[in-house]
C-alpha cells in the first residue's frame, strides 16, 4: 500500500505515532482532530497515502466510496444524524488544506454557518 514516510497520517495509519481512533477497518482509519473545530471532530482516513483529491485514480473509485460509508457509520453509531453534521475537504494551501493525505473532516455538535469561511 502506498505509504509516506514522512506523512503524519501514515505514521498515525502505521500506529508509529497516537491517536483517538473511532473506527478502523482495512483499508481506513478514523480518529479525533487534535485541534477540534467542533464538539465532534473526527477525520476518515484513507490508509493508502493519497495526497489531495487531484491525486484520486480511478482505481481509487472503490476505496473513495467506502470512506463515505464509514461516515455514514460513525455517524449513526454517534447519533450526529439526528442534529446534523458537515463534512468537509479542504483541498489544497488555498482552501487550507494542511496535511497533504486525503481526510473527510466530520464535524457536528454546533451550528455551522453558510458559506463557510
Ligand atoms: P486540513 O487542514 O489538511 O484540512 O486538516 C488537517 C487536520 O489534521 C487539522 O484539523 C489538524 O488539526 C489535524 N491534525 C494535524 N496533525 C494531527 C495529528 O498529529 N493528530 C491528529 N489527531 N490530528 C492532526
Ligand atoms: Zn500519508
Amino acid at each position: 500500500m502506498s505509504h509516506d514516510p514522512n506523512c503524519i497520517f501514515c505514521k498515525i495509519v502505521a500506529k508509529k505515532i497516537p491517536a483517538r481512533i473511532v473506527h478502523e477497518d482495512e483499508d481506513t482509519i478514523a480518529f479525533e482532530d487534535l485541534n477540534p473545530q467542533a464538539p465532534t471532530h473526527i477525520l476518515i482516513v484513507p490508509k493508502k497515502h493519497i495526497a489531495d483529491i487531484h491525486s484520486i485514480a480511478e482505481s481509487d473509485r472503490e476505496l473513495i466510496g467506502h470512506l463515505f460509508l464509514v461516515a455514514k457509520t460513525i455517524s449513526s453509531t454517534k447519533g450526529l444524524d439526528k442534529g446534523g453534521y458537515r463534512m468537509v475537504i479542504n483541498n489544497g494551501h488555498g482552501a487550507g488544506q494542511t496535511v497533504f493525505h486525503l481526510h473527510l473532516h466530520l464535524l457536528s455538535g454546533r451550528r455551522f454557518t453558510w458559506p463557510p469561511g
